[in-house]
């Protein structure tokens, strides 16, 4: 066959959709019932099709986010696919509005589609197109559930299915809700599995100290975003007075965050959200930084895209296993025993049920 990766973009096709979360998802904030999508074909002129989405977190945002893509997507027409210089272009033309925020978002999709676009063209896995190798990631399970019984049961599910981790959400109470907690998912899953949890930036400075230290004992994993995202320093004391490592950068836009969290000692563990950290190229740059740092990078949703990238990034570490965009799939995403394997398929193999669109599509009222 006659590959080419010599390709030009024709147009950018946007579909946002409310994918229903069957369970819910429970944080310290709010119960997410839904998750609002919006999906990124990156079209080009030689017929090939690079996919992603981006999530909007709440319906508020859907659409002002489907919008900038559209926008920001017409800037690139006619471009070639050339990631890096798609990159360094969407910088400078996002300077004044700053390339963070809905616009950031939406730059990192476009990046996604079309790394995905110029792998599907080479025939190769992402994976292979940065140069490494498909291999099963190593995934911890993400509990939806927060209340003690009901994490408690769903964590012993996890485990039966062969995940030696699991991550609840804590701090919708006291420390004592928290302890229950962690309590009833060790006697769930035993000694030898790895707990890890999640503030989602709930606590105070003061408050993450004295919960962290409390909870020292507990022998979790990680303690995630104990404060507020943007406050590195906070998160360097809580990291500095805590003998829990402490995992943080989900919230991070792009490398340079990365590189001034970990300039002030901000976490122990990295997280990197594909979209937010500026798509397969700021992922690759951030993961640089971490590793240079000697802090392991792990992942934040975007299950397809994160198992290519940790495949490939020097100190890559846990994948997340949240699926937001399973009711989409036109197949699940291949799971062998904890692991997530990459398919030496074209691409990062996202595609998607027609029907199930039709169904949650903005398109069909819903
Ligand atoms: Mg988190």
């Amino acid at each position: 066959m006659n590959m080419t990766i010599d390709l030009t973009i024709s147009s950018i096709r946007v579909r946002p959709v409310v994918v229903p979360l069957d369970p819910p998802i429970q944080t310290s904030a709010q119960l997410l019932d839904s998750s609002p999508l919006v999906l990124i074909d990156l079209c080009t002129r030689e017929g090939v099709t690079g996919r992603s989405y981006v999530a909007a977190y709440t319906p508020a945002a859907m659409q002002p986010l489907a919008d900038l893509v559209t926008g920001i997507g017409q800037w690139l027409v006619g471009d070639r696919v050339a990631p890096t210089a798609i990159y360094e272009k969407l910088q400078v033309r996002l300077r004044l509005l700053g390339p963070q925020g809905l616009a950031g978002m939406a730059a990192g999709g476009l990046d996604m589609a079309a790394w995905d676009a110029l792998a599907r063209a080479a025939g190769l896995p992402l994976v292979r197109l940065l140069g490494g190798e498909p291999r099963p990631i190593t995934a911890y399970w993400s509990l939806r559930a927060i209340r003690p019984a009901e994490a408690a049961k769903e964590a012993g599910v996890a485990a039966d299915a062969g995940f030696t981790a699991m991550k609840l959400k804590v701090g919708h109470g006291g420390l004592h809700a928290d302890l229950e907690a962690i309590r009833a998912v060790r006697e769930a899953v035993g000694p030898d599995r790895h707990i890890m949890v999640d503030y989602n930036q709930c606590l105070t400075v003061p408050e993450a100290v004295r919960r962290t230290r409390a909870l020292d004992d507990e022998g979790l994993y990680w303690i995630e975003e104990p404060v507020r995202a943007d406050d590195f320093q906070g998160h360097a004391t809580v990291a500095r007075e805590a003998r829990t490592a402490i995992q943080t950068g989900e919230s991070w836009w792009g490398p340079s965050d990365t590189a001034k969290c970990l300039a002030v000692g901000g976490c122990d563990h990295a997280m990197l959200n594909a979209m937010k950290i500026g798509g397969v190229t700021g992922w690759q740059r951030a993961a640089a930084i971490a590793a240079a740092a000697g802090v392991p990078v792990s992942s934040h949703i975007f299950p397809e895209f994160s198992a290519h990238l940790l495949a490939v990034s020097p100190s890559g570490h846990w994948l997340e296993f949240l699926d937001v965009a399973a009711p989409l799939r036109s197949e699940p995403l291949a799971l062998e025993v904890g692991r997530v394997p990459i398919r030496d398929t074209p691409g990062v193999g996202l595609d998607w049920d027609e029907k199930a669109l039709a169904r949650y599509g903005l398109s069909a009222g819903a």
